[in-house]
């Protein structure tokens, strides 16, 4: 191997595993997570205990109205959480918010202040710490270097963030024993045109929580004059995060990973994950040091973070937190990712969220856990023990249908990004078409109100558990206890599943935020929690309230209008693409295509009469996804073009010199003798001369796509049918030179290398 690389395999071998110091008590014993999990963030609590009683009541008030603050209260709060920060060692506050360009943003300003006092000496200036209630509230970053789409011109590029109360400011710690304050916030235009990925999606839970409050207060109905029984529902969200840890030092010898994320040339390893002994194995320790360490950070932000484990690919991992309200459940990934990355930086580590970043084993994903939950804590899509009866249930669950029926384009757009569309559709990801998988019992629930008929073969105690050592084979296991079993099987193979009492969003990328799905699949089901109330009221008349036999009637008639889109069978068969056709589904290949589903009025309509987008942000976030989808290939094309010209190329060249070489010397003994020599160097001369023809033919593209003219749809389209099959052809060629040059010439990391550390 080449010099650089067999540095980079030594220091990683040689290096110890990073150990920190995980908290312990005065006699040496260990803290228990549940004693500092949420030390650094400033809660509730501490809010109730800094405002006096009607203060903290009025600001719960304004919390869940979601209304501005008032002076007084805001002041008071500020002052709070300035001493609590500062006594932790913060010395900076920040509006962290989430512009649309799929990472957070941060701004930080020094609580130092200076002071001015004008005696009859003069000036006297001193230092003091102050944060107002103001500056708590609202703070102006100049917006206009974010992606807009259009939507500000710069002679009008104020933006402004906002304290989201909802999400509870918190301190990350930085060098030095420092840290800083953080506040999450909204951002939003001078004209309070949502930038951002937050404020639609808490637009978009409030109105899910308004229709579905409706349907629920229509069919469990409450006395005259009584508050409804339901005054607020919740989405509640859980996401499993899919990640990659290669070593930081082979990484940063490979400009694609650097650049891109993934890597855009090189070879599968003849063994990686076809013997399925990396899923469920034992973490690597230097992994197992990563995790932990950032289990401990997140914990004191107060992220809930319960399951660790190995994935299928190589040096693939996925952690998975308690669910928690939607809006709160997107900061705290998208603070898991920050976290993530920051850790395995310190542990010489690199970790990749990007989804595909190894052409050949399985990427990486986003699953997004989904469901409702009222202010009482039921959760809305729990089937309970007779689902054949639970209308409410059942009500509920049609709507999901119902969404996915009318809005599966808009849920693929949601998903779409260049990154994601090398992993839909391939090796045990999802396919580009979103159909619904409901298991075997629900699917017969379904059927048997459809049909009229009574439920047959789910007797539920039976099913809901499995029996260990009922026959006489099995009297070795006859001492492990009974468990229980969901009432659903898996399906790997479905973007969108029903697992136990939860949606599951598969086809979400794991390098994505989760607000942009989460905020299209809200809205979804807002609107057609709406239809199917108003079917209700329609079926019912003018009686009061729904019977059981018009609840009945309306999970009938959704039932039977939304067949098309559930699928329990294999979602990755050809037969799944000609059958979804022929069922009228969309299968949307690329992602510009994608995105176009956001201005179909089928779409936008919704999304503009719910409120959730006014047709300008549509247009601008249509624009933003576009030009970011255009802008990604253009890196990526570059990226390969410049690696495969200035690095792979001459590493050939250099060994072809050196066959050459050897040629001339052997020839002088005898001819015959540089015979082997001279059958590898024309091995090679014809796949050269075709990787030069495949870079000119990159780069033409490249320089096409310039051609098009300064629009992001024309450009995205021209990448993606132009650029895009270029950079896969270039890479076919540069994977067969990987093979025929000698390895010692090859000047980055291989996947066996990468993968295997
Ligand atoms: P699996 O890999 O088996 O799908 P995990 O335990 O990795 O399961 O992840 C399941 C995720 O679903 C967890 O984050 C869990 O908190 C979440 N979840 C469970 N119930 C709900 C719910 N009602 N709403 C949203 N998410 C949920
Ligand atoms: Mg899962």
């Amino acid at each position: 191997a080449n010099q650089a690389r067999v540095a980079s395999l030594q220091d990683n071998i040689n290096r110890p595993t990073r150990t920190i110091s995980y908290p312990k008590r005065a006699d040496g014993k260990p803290v228990y997570t549940s004693e500092f999990f949420g030390e650094n963030v400033f809660s509730l609590h501490q809010i109730a205990k800094a405002l006096p009683k009607p203060a903290y009541a009025s600001f719960l008030k304004q919390m869940r109205g979601r209304q501005a603050l008032d002076k007084a209260t805001a002041d008071a709060i500020a002052h709070a959480v300035r001493i609590w920060a500062m006594d932790r060692g913060a010395t900076h506050f920040t509006h962290w918010f989430q512009p649309q360009t799929g990472s957070t943003a941060e701004k930080h300003d020094a609580f130092l202040t200076l002071k001015s006092n004008f005696t009859s000496n003069g000036e006297e200036v001193t230092a003091i710490d102050a944060f107002s209630g103001s500056q708590l509230l609202q703070a102006e970053p100049d917006a206009s270097s974010f992606p807009s789409g259009g939507m500000r011109t710069t002679f009008e590029a104020r933006g402004y963030t906002v304290w989201d109360t909802t999400s509870p400011m918190f301190i990350q710690e930085g060098p030095h024993g420092t840290s800083v304050l953080y506040i999450p916030s909204v951002f939003i235009s001078y004209n309070g045109d949502a930038l951002d990925e937050k404020t639609v999606l808490l637009r978009s839970t409030s109105a899910i929580a308004k229709s579905c409050s409706e349907l629920l207060n229509l069919i469990d109905p409450v006395p005259v004059g009584a508050q409804p029984k339901v005054s607020h529902v919740y989405t509640t969200l859980g996401t499993e995060q899919e990640y990659f840890l290669i070593d930081r030092s082979l990484y940063s010898l490979r400009p694609d990973l650097k650049h891109t994320g993934r890597t855009l040339i090189g070879n599968l390893p003849p063994k990686h994950q076809q013997m399925d002994d990396h899923y469920f194995g034992r973490v690597p320790s230097k992994v197992m040091a990563t995790m932990s360490e950032a289990e401990l950070e997140l914990f004191r932000l107060g992220v809930p973070i319960k399951t660790r484990h190995n994935e299928v690919a190589p040096q693939q991992f996925e952690c998975a937190p308690i669910f928690e309200e939607a809006s709160l459940a997107v900061d705290h990934n998208l603070l898991t990712m920050d976290v993530l990355s920051k850790v395995a930086h310190k542990n010489k580590l690199k970790v990749l969220f990007h989804e595909k970043p190894f052409k050949g084993v399985n990427g990486s994903g986003k699953h997004c856990n989904w469901s409702m939950s009222t202010d009482r804590g039921e959760n809305l899509l729990d089937p309970t023990v007779k689902p054949e009866t639970n209308y409410r249930f059942l009500l509920v669950l049609v709507s999901v249908l119902h969404a996915v029926q009318q809005h599966g384009g808009l849920m693929r757009a949601s998903i779409a990004s260049s990154s994601n569309e090398h992993r839909l559709g391939a090796c045990e990801a999802p396919p580009m078409i979103v159909s619904v998988f409901l298991g075997e019992h629900l699917t017969e629930v379904l059927n048997s109100i459809e049909e009229g008929r009574p439920i047959k073969n789910f007797s539920v105690p039976e099913i809901q558990t499995i029996k260990f050592g009922g026959t006489a084979l099995d009297v070795k296991v006859a001492s492990l206890p009974s468990i229980s079993r969901d009432l659903t099987d898996r399906n790997r193979t479905s973007p969108f599943a029903f697992t136990g009492n939860k949606f599951e969003f598969r086809a979400v990328g794991s390098k994505q935020s989760p607000a942009f799905p989460v905020t299209i699949l809200n809205a979804a089901v807002a609107s057609s929690l709406q239809d199917v109330t108003a079917a209700l009221r329609e079926q019912m008349g003018d009686k009061p309230y729904p019977s059981d036999a018009d609840k009945v009637a309306v999970i009938k008639k959704f039932i039977a209008s939304t067949k098309a889109v559930r699928f329990e069978g294999d979602g990755y068969s050809d037969a799944w693409i000609v059958e979804a056709e022929k069922r009228g589904l969309p299968n949307i290949k690329t992602s510009p295509e994608a995105f176009e589903q956001l201005l179909n009025p089928l779409h936008s309509d919704m999304l503009t009469k719910l409120g959730i987008f006014t047709a300008s942000e549509l247009q601008s976030r249509h624009l933003i996804l576009q030009e970011r989808y255009a802008k990604d290939l253009l890196v990526e094309a570059t990226t390969l073009s410049t690696l495969l010209a200035s690095q792979v190329l001459p590493a050939v060249f250099e060994y072809r010199s050196s066959l050459a070489q050897a040629i001339s010397l052997l020839k002088g003994i005898d001819a015959e003798d540089a015979t082997p020599e001279l059958s590898a160097l024309r091995a090679l001369t014809p796949v050269v001369k075709e990787l030069q023809a495949a870079v000119d033919n990159l780069n033409s593209a490249v320089h096409k796509m310039h051609e098009v003219g300064d629009d992001p749809v024309a450009e995205a389209k021209y990448a993606c049918a132009h650029v895009q099959p270029a950079m896969t052809e270039a890479r076919a060629v540069a994977d067969k030179l990987e093979v025929l040059t000698a390895d010692k010439y090859y000047p980055i990391p291989h996947y066996s290398e990468l993968l295997w550390f």
